[in-house]
C-alpha cells in the first residue's frame, strides 16, 4: 500500500502509527511484519518516542547542528543537508505485528521525517506473512 503524507515544514518529524495500524487493520492482518519504506531522497522514517514531542524536537534539533544547511555542499539541488540526513535516519523500519497489533513499545512510535519539505510525500507498507 502506498499512503500519502502531506508535511508541513522544511524539517519535522510526524507521528504515523495510526496510519501505519489502519493498513494492518483495513488488511485484516493478524501475525507476521509489517514494512515501511520512504521512496524518497530527502525524507526518512525512524521509531522514537511518541510521548513527549520534546524528543523529537530535540533530535531535529540535533541533526541540524550535526547536518549545517550551509556548508560547501557540492550537490547543485541545494538541499544535499536533506539527502544527508536521510541517510543516517534511514529509508525503512520494520515492525511485527501480532493479534492485528503493531508490536511496538509503551512509548514507541513510527515517524516519517521530512528533510525538505513541505511536500506531499508517499509512505509504503508493506504486510508480510511469516511461517
Ligand atoms: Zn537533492
Amino acid at each position: 500500500m502506498r499512503l500519502t503524507v502531506k508535511t508541513s515544514a522544511q524539517t519535522e518529524m510526524i507521528d504515523v502509527t495510526h496510519l501505519v495500524q489502519q493498513q494492518v487493520a483495513e488488511n485484516s492482518f493478524q501475525d507476521g511484519l509489517c514494512m515501511v519504506f520512504v521512496p524518497h531522497t530527502t525524507a526518512a522514517v525512524t521509531i522514537n518516542e511518541s510521548a513527549d514531542p520534546d524528543v523529537r524536537k530535540d533530535i531535529l534539533m540535533i541533526l541540524n547542528k550535526i547536518v549545517p544547511w550551509r556548508e560547501a555542499y557540492s550537490h547543485l539541488e541545494g538541499n544535499s543537508p536533506a539527502h544527508l540526513k536521510t541517510s543516517i535516519i534511514g529509508s525503512s523500519e520494520t515492525v511485527a505485528v501480532e493479534k492485528g497489533k503493531l508490536v511496538l513499545g509503551t512509548w514507541q512510535g513510527i515517524f516519517f521525517c521530512e528533510f525538505d519539505g513541505p511536500r506531499t510525500r508517499k509512505l509504503d507498507v508493506r504486510l508480510i506473512n511469516i511461517c
